[in-house]
């Protein structure tokens, strides 16, 4: 078992997550809750970007 690194561990508790699951952010690097249930490759703040502008944009 891999220790997580101090970063990781202290992302883990701001995000509520295991450690395990805490990733990079695809988008801006940020430590996020990427793996496991729940887990996105974006953090909330780029799946809010994200979301945003994909509603300005009116798929057709
Ligand atoms: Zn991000």
């Amino acid at each position: 078992m891999t220790t997580p690194a101090p970063a990781q561990r202290k992302a883990s508790v701001v995000l509520d997550c295991p450690p395990a699951h805490v990733g990079r952010c695809a988008r801006c690097h940020q430590p996020c809750h990427r793996y496991g249930f729940g887990g996105n490759p974006l953090c909330s703040t780029c799946r809010e970007t994200v979301e945003a502008a994909r509603q300005k944009k009116p798929l057709r």
